[in-house]
C-alpha cells in the first residue's frame, strides 16, 4: 500500500528532506525567533506551523513515520486520499479542529502560543456566612483574603528585562505532544500541559530570576475587604469587588465576588421579606388569651397579645404587620412576622370529674349524648399503636386487587 509522503513539514521549516537534526534545530531557532508571537503577534499561525514541524522532525521516531506516510499517515495511518491543498489548509486542518474524527481533535482548542490577548482573569468567589441579625440590622464584615499581585520589583516580568526564553521542552508552545503508535499505521496523539514551563511557553533561567517572586511574576498579598452587608440582603446575594481578583501580567484581573449565606436562626425562619416562628401555647392560653414576649432581631422586646375571647385553634397562623425583614434598598418598609401556634393539651386526668363537669358547662356541648340502644356493646378506647397492633393483618384484607388469585373476582359481577 503506497501512502502519499509529503514534504510540508520540511517546507514549513525551509529545510531539505535530507536535513540533519542539527540543521533542523538551527533553522527552527531562527524561525522561532522571527515568528514568536511576542515579537510578531500577527504570525501566530506561522509559529504554530514551525513549532509543529519542529516537534515532528526533531523526534527521530516521528520523523521516520512522517517520512514514510506523510502527514496524513502521521495522523491516522491507513487512510489513502491525498491531503488537501496548501500548507495553510494543512495546518488549519491541524489546528482548527478536525475533519479527522478526533485523532487530532484536541489540537484546535488547546493550542495556545503564549499570546492570549487582553483577556479577563477568573473571578474569585467567596462565601460569607451571615446571621439573620446581620441582614436585619446590616453590618460591615471584614474579610481577609490573599491574592496574587503583579510583582513590583520585576514589574511582572519575572526576571531582568530580556530574561525570558522560549521553553525548550515544548518549543514555546506550552503544550507537550506525545504520539503513541496504537497499531500498524495507527497513531494517537495526546497533548498535555508542559510541566517545565507550566504551560507558559516561556522560562527564565535560574540566575536571571527576580528574587522577589522567584520568576513567578506575581507575589501573594493579604488584602482586607470591607463587605457592606446591607439591611434586607438575601441568601445567595452577591457583592462584587471589581478587579480585586488575582493579578496576572497581561490579564485584566477578575472580580472578587462575595456570596452571602444565611445561617439558620433558632427562633425565626425567613421567607423573602417575611419572618416565621413557631410558638407553643397551652389549651388554656388558646382559649383564654395570653401575652407572649419575644426578642426581635434588633434586640427589641415585643409583647404580643392575644386578647381573651380570641380562640387560637391548633396549627393556626397569626401575623403581625411590619415586623418582618427590612426590604432591601427600601429599609423603612418591612415584611410581616407570622406565628404558627401549637396547642399543648392538658395531661390525662388533669382534673377530677366534677371539675370537668364545670368545664363542660362553660364550653357547652354541641350535641346531646346519643341514646344508647339496649343491645349495644359498650367498649372503652385505649391508646393503640396501629403498627404493633395484632389486628393489623385484617386491615389489608379488603385490598383484594393485590391478591394474585386465579379465581373469578367478586367485583366482576358488578360490571
Ligand atoms: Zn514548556
Ligand atoms: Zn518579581
Amino acid at each position: 500500500m503506497g501512502r502519499m509522503a509529503d514534504s510540508k513539514l520540511y517546507d514549513a521549516l525551509g529545510v531539505p528532506k535530507s536535513a540533519t537534526v542539527a540543521d533542523i534545530k538551527r533553522q527552527y531557532r531562527k524561525l522561532a525567533k522571527e515568528y514568536h508571537p511576542d515579537k510578531n503577534p500577527a504570525a501566530g499561525d506561522k509559529f504554530k506551523e514551525i513549532s509543529f514541524a519542529y516537534e515532528v522532525l526533531s523526534d527521530p521516531q516521528k520523523r521516520e513515520m512522517y517520512d514514510r506516510c506523510g502527514l496524513r499517515g502521521l495522523q491516522e495511518g491507513g487512510m489513502e486520499s491525498g491531503f488537501p491543498g496548501s500548507a495553510e489548509d494543512l495546518f488549519s486542518h491541524f489546528f482548527g479542529g478536525s475533519p479527522f474524527g478526533g485523532m487530532f481533535g484536541g489540537f484546535g482548542g488547546g493550542m495556545r502560543t503564549g499570546r492570549r490577548g487582553p483577556q479577563k482573569g477568573e473571578n474569585t468567589v467567596h462565601k460569607l456566612k451571615v446571621s439573620l441579625e446581620d441582614v436585619y440590622n446590616g453590618k460591615v464584615a471584614k474579610l481577609q483574603l490573599s491574592k496574587n499581585v503583579i510583582c513590583a520589583p520585576c514589574n511582572g516580568i519575572g526576571g531582568r528585562p530580556g530574561a525570558t526564553q522560549p521553553c525548550r521542552t515544548c518549543n514555546g508552545r506550552g503544550i507537550k505532544v506525545t504520539i503513541t503508535q496504537l497499531g500498524p499505521g495507527m497513531v494517537q496523539q495526546m497533548q498535555s500541559r508542559c510541566t517545565d514551563c507550566e504551560g507558559e511557553g516561556q522560562v527564565i533561567s535560574e540566575r536571571d530570576r527576580c528574587t522577589s517572586c522567584r520568576g513567578k511574576k506575581v507575589t501573594q498579598q493579604t488584602k482586607l475587604l470591607e463587605v457592606h452587608v446591607d439591611k434586607g440582603m438575601r441568601e445567595d446575594q452577591r457583592i462584587t469587588f471589581k478587579g480585586e481578583g488575582d493579578q496576572m501580567p497581561g490579564v485584566e484581573p477578575g472580580d472578587v465576588i462575595i456570596v452571602l449565606q444565611e445561617k439558620p436562626h433558632e427562633l425565626f425562619k425567613r421567607d423573602g421579606v417575611d419572618l416565621y416562628m413557631k410558638y407553643d401555647i397551652t389549651l388554656t392560653e388558646a382559649l383564654c388569651g395570653f401575652t407572649m414576649v419575644i426578642k426581635h432581631l434588633d434586640g427589641r422586646q415585643i409583647a404580643i397579645r392575644n386578647p381573651p375571647g380570641t380562640v387560637l385553634e391548633p396549627g393556626c397562623l397569626r401575623g403581625i404587620e411590619g415586623e418582618g425583614m427590612p426590604i432591601y434598598r427600601n429599609v423603612f418598609e418591612k415584611g410581616n412576622l407570622y406565628i404558627r401556634f401549637d396547642v399543648t393539651f392538658p395531661d390525662k386526668y388533669f382534673a377530677p370529674e366534677q371539675k370537668l363537669k364545670d368545664l363542660e358547662t362553660i364550653l357547652g356541648r354541641q350535641e346531646e349524648n346519643p341514646t344508647i340502644p339496649p343491645d349495644a356493646e359498650e367498649v372503652d378506647m385505649q391508646e393503640l399503636d396501629p403498627h404493633y397492633s395484632s389486628g393489623r393483618s385484617h386491615l389489608t384484607d379488603d385490598d383484594d386487587d393485590h391478591h394474585p388469585t386465579g379465581g373469578p373476582h367478586v367485583q366482576c359481577a358488578h360490571q
